[in-house]
């Protein structure tokens, strides 16, 4: 049940707890596992809350709850990768079963893996996102933020859970490991020796902006144009960003983080409440996700710094 996660995922937890109280659910959530084994049963423990009758009890030991756990309630459906890949005919399965009418007033469904969506069914399931139908709830899972297309991301609210299990010790390889999904570039990311420095230019970045908030618009040159220039460049430091106060979180949770040789650019910023850095990582995927328009990218810096201004 839900409380089972409360020492495991403290913030996870306060936010669907507090969702669920406050009567402010979102009509999507992405969970970012971080590589936490038991993200699934989570999810499900939170979808469960979510339709069970009897929650304020705990028991779960309703007919509603032993139907989820046989996968055969009609107001719920789990969606994961049949082979490589999740694909249209399941997206179009899950749509037909929930445009009935729902019994209860409320129906979940929720996608592992997310990022295995083949290019139709993201498509189909990127519609059903964008006209959310009163009552129904997504879950989307995934292990690796970095691989969920951007539109995606930015219609549902990201849930970060904390455990990153940082296999290596070399953060080359750690972050070359979290950003791409095919071993050359890996292999390329690890050898090219400036891939060092370019993250630490992120980081400078990262501080300059802290401290100086709207003044960064007069030093944009020195802290930004001089080291990124197109898209590719935009999106690693904006996946860099994401890393760095995820990181942050790790750090104040006592877990491993994966930017080891900036610890003490990292633990600086731990004095941050979790709720600003909530803020703050919303608003890095909000702005990376306009990379895939077609948009102006002096533009899109200046709305990044002035955002971060009111924050
Ligand atoms: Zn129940």
């Amino acid at each position: 049940m839900l409380d089972d996660f409360i020492s495991d995922q403290a913030i996870a937890y306060k936010i669907f707890k507090n969702s669920i109280i406050k009567n402010k659910l979102s009509h999507a959530y992405l969970i970012n596992t971080n590589g936490y084994h038991k993200g699934f049963d989570f999810a499900k423990a939170f979808a469960k809350y979510l339709l069970c009758p009897n929650n304020e009890t705990g028991s779960h030991e309703c007919s509603v709850c032993h139907l989820i756990d046989n996968n055969s309630y009609s107001e719920f459906k789990v969606i994961e990768a049949d082979g490589l890949w999740i694909k249209k005919e399941q997206t179009d399965e899950l749509q037909e079963m929930f445009s009935m009418k729902s019994l209860s007033g409320r129906k979940v469904y929720i996608i592992n893996g997310v990022e295995n969506l083949n290019i139709s069914a993201s498509n189909s399931i990127l519609k059903f996102l964008e006209e959310p139908e009163e009552g129904i709830v997504a879950i989307l899972i995934t292990d690796n933020i970095y691989k969920v297309l951007g539109t995606i991301v930015s219609r549902c609210q990201v849930i970060n859970l904390n455990n990153v299990q940082v296999k290596s010790d070399d953060m080359l390889l750690n972050v070359g490991n979290q950003l791409y999904n095919d071993s050359d570039k890996i292999n390329e990311f690890v050898n090219d020796s400036e891939s060092i420095n370019k993250i630490g230019h992120v980081i400078d970045f990262i501080e300059y902006l802290y401290s100086n908030k709207l003044d960064t618009l007069v030093y944009i040159n020195k802290y930004w144009n001089d080291f990124f220039k197109g898209k590719d460049d935009y999106l690693f430091a904006f996946n860099i960003m994401i890393m760095f106060y995820s990181d942050v979180i790790n750090y104040k949770m006592g877990k491993d983080i994966i930017l080891s040789e900036f610890k003490s650019n990292i633990e600086k910023f731990s004095e941050l409440d979790y709720n600003i850095i909530n803020k703050i990582l919303n608003l890095i995927l909000e702005v990376r996700e306009d990379l895939y328009s077609n948009v102006n990218l002096n533009l899109l810096m200046d709305k990044f710094i002035i955002k971060m201004e009111v924050i």
